[in-house]
């Protein structure tokens, strides 16, 4: 059987660095190590191998996930390309994996893979990482999963996976869900098929979406500022089932009167915002002003969604839909 043919876009992040023995400082070096070590995947894949921009993830912005999926659909167009590998920085990976789930209407396997250890650092894992998802993009049964997340033997969605750990190398983790697959030695293996979300038109990236997080005694400055700050939107990290202080409520209602939408996310690590407490400020209350509730999203997934969402429309029911 012929090679699938794997397009390899590398980015940047700790996979493509490395650290300074004298310092200990870790950052990118003048050639990305993952390109010398091209050959070692030829056992898997003919590759394709590009590399649009070195950043470091917390470089990177709305546009620079456009030219991703642009850069996708070329190679898509022109060379029949059977799946994608992207090396990316962890900090930001399940961000540009979202905005690809949500843009890219392909059904090839389209994976993002990063490392928490730097290629000249004992126990590096970037190379391992990249091998395994290099073997994911291959597997025929990758196809039509949505954009999955593949580092340290698991396979998530880019839907559910989070970064849940500063340095440790099994951080990437879909709390609620679990992954849903594994890489082992002997094979590439599916245990759960994703529910896919639709997928929506982006040809700009110019909506400007702030997050905001909860805390008690929380007031409505911060909400009032948007307005004039030209944000579009914000995404309110909300307590528990997605209740917020009673100060905010005068900030809230004053984004709402102007046109700015408010989605709800919560605070918490697990579980899903809902409108379920009476009292001001509580869920029920919020929902009556016209806040969104998120549907299970992280406030950064929630952030990416309402970019998209208003590049789309800014009438209230299509966004509140997009969330249902
Ligand atoms: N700070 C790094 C980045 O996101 C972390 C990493 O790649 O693991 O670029």
């Amino acid at each position: 059987m012929s090679k699938k043919q794997i397009l390899l876009i590398h980015t940047g992040g700790t996979i493509s660095m490395a650290q300074d023995q004298n310092s200990g400082a870790v950052s990118p070096t003048g050639e990305n190590p993952m390109v010398s070590q091209t050959s070692a995947m030829n056992d898997y894949a003919k590759l394709l191998v590009e590399a649009p921009f070195t950043l470091p993830s917390p470089h990177i912005t709305p546009e620079h996930m456009l030219e991703i999926k642009r850069l996708i659909e070329k190679y898509y167009l022109e060379s029949g390309i059977d799946g994608v590998v992207i090396t990316h920085g962890t900090d930001t990976l399940e961000e540009t994996a979202y905005f690809l789930d949500l843009t890219v209407r392909l059904s090839i396997p389209i994976v993002l893979t990063g490392a928490m250890r730097s290629s000249n650092e004992i126990g590096s894992d970037g190379l391992y990482n990249l091998i395994s998802s290099v073997r994911v993009a291959c597997c025929d049964e990758a196809y039509g999963k949505g954009v999955l997340v593949v580092l340290n033997d698991e396979i998530h969605t880019a839907v559910n996976v989070t970064k849940t750990h500063a340095s440790n190398v099994s951080t990437f983790q879909s709390p609620q869900y679990g992954p849903i697959g594994i890489v082992t030695k002997g094979g590439v293996m599916f245990h759960h098929t994703p529910k896919l979300d639709l997928k929506y038109t982006l040809t700009e990236t110019n909506k400007k979406v702030a997050i905001l997080k909860s805390y008690a005694g929380m007031d409505s400055r911060l909400f009032s500022s948007l307005p004039e700050l030209d944000f579009d939107g914000v995404v309110v990290e909300a307590l528990g089932q997605g209740n917020l202080p009673p100060g905010t409520v005068e900030g809230i209602r004053h984004l709402i009167q102007n046109n700015i939408p408010v989605v709800l996310v919560s605070r918490c690590f697990n579980g899903i915002a809902q409108d379920i407490y009476g009292y001001e400020g509580g869920g029920r209350n919020l929902k009556e002003l016209g806040v969104i509730f998120s549907n299970g999203l992280n406030g950064q997934k929630a952030r990416i969604k309402l970019m998209i969402g208003l590049a789309q429309s800014t009438d209230h029911t299509y966004i509140s839909n997009m969330f249902k």
